[in-house]
């Protein structure tokens, strides 16, 4: 059995006293749902009051980005180490990242390695645009990715890891894959992908988590498919309700 989990990815939004004021609200509505794991991932500049605040709850602290560097002369950037003290896990290959900052399956990779290396645990993104998705890609993107920035992780690495697949389509517009749809990917070429380069025990191991517009009236329907584990959440994790309702779905 796979513990469900829903993670929130709040992107460019909230300043520290904003963020503290959604963990307030988050922190007693999400208590009491032990069946499934949080976490949150604010912008670095929140992280350090935020580990602060949801230390000793259920509730786990992510961040968004890494470098692949430990040190050194990369004005802006931050390092594995310097995550490691604040957080657990870290989103890697966001599509909004390999979109607007160049990241590419080679650049992924170096960065799931690093992680790893700190002991942080990845969120690995992975999905197809639009213009993919028409052309019938899907597999063979979502399949190019994984591999790619799978390159190079052992066994032990990929256990501590999560994907999610998010359609680039789908997130942020309202439009949802199916989950029918969402979770023949995520079989076909993720789960079945993952049996192939390691093995089936580790395979049903690895939670796959379904991301892009998923809302509390839809949530439900993704969390029933065998496959799918949860939810990376972008904009529905900015208000608490709604997060907390997503993952009450999800128990
Ligand atoms: C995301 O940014 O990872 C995401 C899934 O966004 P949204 O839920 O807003 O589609």
């Amino acid at each position: 059995m796979r513990k469900a989990c829903v993670a929130g990815n709040w992107k460019m939004h909230k300043t520290v006293t904003e963020a503290e004021t959604l963990v307030q609200e988050l922190l007693p509505g999400l208590e009491g749902i032990s069946a499934v794991d949080n976490v949150i991932c604010p912008p670095f500049t929140a992280l350090d009051r935020i580990a602060g605040m949801v230390r000793g709850s259920k509730i786990e602290l992510g961040a968004q980005n890494v470098f692949w560097e430990e040190q050194g002369a990369y004005t802006g950037e931050i390092s594995p180490p310097m995550l490691a003290e604040l957080v657990k896990h870290v989103i890697i290959g966001h599509s909004e990242r390999r979109a607007y900052f160049q990241e590419s399956d080679q650049t992924v990779n170096k960065k799931v390695q690093a992680a790893l290396t700190a002991g942080l645990r990845p969120i690995l993104c992975v999905g197809e645009t639009l213009e993919e998705y028409e052309a019938g890609k899907t597999g063979q993107v979502v399949r190019r990715q994984l591999l790619a920035a799978l390159d190079g992780v052992s066994e032990e690495g990929i256990s501590t890891m999560m994907i999610a697949y998010e359609p680039v389509w789908a997130i942020g517009t309202g439009k949802a894959a199916t989950p029918e749809g969402a979770n023949r990917v995520i079989r076909d070429y993720i789960r079945d992908e993952l049996a192939g380069l390691f093995s089936r025990k580790v395979a049903d191991r690895i939670r796959i988590l379904y991301g892009g517009s998923v809302k509390p009236v839809n949530a439900r329907e993704f969390f029933e498919q065998p496959d799918i584990d949860g939810a990376l959440v972008g904009g529905a994790s900015l208000k608490a309700d709604d997060f907390i309702q997503i993952t009450q779905a999800a128990i």
